[in-house]
């Protein structure tokens, strides 16, 4: 079979691939607009900015860690390594700051450890291990605003001090190296979830963004979900192949998450979920945190993409041109050079309002216990008007004018999240009670 992987991937999956094939370029000094358009806020209800502000919003998946690890645009517009991003400055690029999460009442981010599937071994633990240590700096560096969390109970107790809770989700299992004691260091240095693949197979499950290997999980695979399970880590099938969605889901004993994926019925991406999906997440408590990307979300995006592969490669050589390898560079430069596309005409335009229309139906299937946000910020090409967490109060606005409930909305916005983390929680110290 073959894969149509690249149409299933952010633009910081395909220019992985293109890293492979080219040659790393230096560095270039583009002139990049700012493309971080604002949000006149007075278009948020009373109801809407109270409902918002005194909830506590989750997002389950952000690559803002690729920022922390260095490299920062200068006013030129040029990306310099030698640079820091400081995450306490209002930036004018990318999605996630701490006077923006402040600004849009974010109150808990997962900050995804990531490093593209091709990197195995000793080399990826090693890199996740530096990414994490990335994350604890940032808290370090600021504890009057950002508090380290690794369960339900420090989120809200976070979020009672005004500081934005600081999570840590591994985004795929190649960072373990097979072995379930790397799993057990990650799990003590505070990671509470692991999306069990990226694009790429693992040596254990299969992935949605690759020819299937293993049909699903292998048993190494389920000592992992059980180990995890044990741990009280959150298993996240954001990623997975179908099959392998299924095996977890028969031998998990706590409920799943799918930190950011969208639903496959309005964008057929194989990295979103199906209705059936969605269905068995929920009947065992699951939850589907909806991905804002916009080749997720919108079916138009995705065709016009896949019509004219040639504007995709065209960004991506101008990223590798501008970026050479650094990932965050390409996020960023990524995002942009895709919104200049979409303004000479060549991709269509792709509505936040999208984010709502799959929360929407995600709701409509199994109810608005099973449904929250996982924005993949700083990682994916965002929708105008979600071009960062500042706009976030307009989700609640649009769920309030469907007729949702103020319970409800709040469910989605957060409280989901934190009933499975605390399920989870429960399910570990279960299985570490019981004799083995
Ligand atoms: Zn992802």
């Amino acid at each position: 079979m073959k894969s149509d992987e690249p149409h299933d991937a952010t633009r910081r999956e395909a220019l992985q691939r293109l890293l492979v094939l080219a040659p790393v370029l230096a560095c270039g000094f583009g002139t990049a607009a700012d493309v971080t358009a604002s949000l006149a806020s007075d278009d948020i209800s009373l109801p809407a900015r109270k409902l918002h502000f005194s909830s506590l919003v989750i997002d389950t998946h952000a690559d803002t860690t690729q920022r922390f690890l260095g490299g920062q645009f200068a006013a030129d517009g040029g990306f310099r390594s030698g640079l820091k991003f400081d995450f306490a400055a209002r930036d004018a690029r990318g999605s996630i700051d701490i006077p923006r999460m402040r600004e849009g009442g974010l109150g808990a981010i997962f900050f995804s450890i990531w490093i593209p599937s091709k990197i195995k071994g000793p080399p990826a633990v090693a890199r996740a291990l530096e990414q994490i240590a990335a994350v604890h700096e940032q808290v370090r560096r600021y504890p009057a605003d950002l508090a380290f969390a690794t369960t339900a109970g420090e989120i809200r107790a976070a979020h009672a001090q005004h500081k934005i809770a600081a999570l840590i989700g591994i985004e795929g299992g190649h960072m373990i190296n097979s072995d379930l004691g790397v799993l057990r260091h990650f799990a003590a240095l505070g990671a509470r979830y692991m999306t069990l693949t990226h694009t790429g197979n693992v040596e254990w499950a299969d992935s949605s963004g690759a020819a299937p290997v293993h049909h699903g999980l292998t048993p190494f695979g389920r000592e992992v979900i059980h180990e995890m399970n044990r741990l009280g880590m959150m298993v996240d099938i954001s990623h997975v192949s179908d099959k392998t969605f299924y095996d977890v889901l028969a031998i998990g004993e706590a409920p799943l998450l799918a930190s950011h994926s969208s639903c496959r019925a309005i964008c057929d991406a194989s990295r979103n979920m199906s209705d059936d999906m969605i269905k068995a997440l929920a009947a065992k408590g699951g939850v589907i945190q909806i991905n804002y990307h916009v080749a997720f979300l919108s079916q138009e995006f995705r065709d016009a993409e896949k019509k004219d592969p040639l504007i995709n490669k065209a960004i991506e050589a101008e990223v590798l041109k501008l970026c050479g390898d650094n990932e965050a560079c390409e996020l960023i430069e990524g995002d942009r050079l895709t919104r200049e596309s979409v303004e000479r005409g060549k991709l269509p335009r792709v509505d936040w309002s999208k984010i709502v229309e799959h929360i929407d139906h995600a709701v409509q299937l199994v109810g608005a216990e099973h449904v929250g946000l996982g924005s993949d910020f700083d990682g994916a090409n965002m929708p105008y008007g979600m071009e960062d967490a500042t706009q976030l109060p307009k989700i609640t606005e649009a769920l309030l004018r469907k007729g949702y409930s103020e319970d409800d909305v709040k469910k989605i916005l957060g409280e989901n999240t934190l009933r499975v983390m605390a399920e989870v929680e429960r399910t570990g110290r279960a299985l570490t009670a019981a004799p083995q």
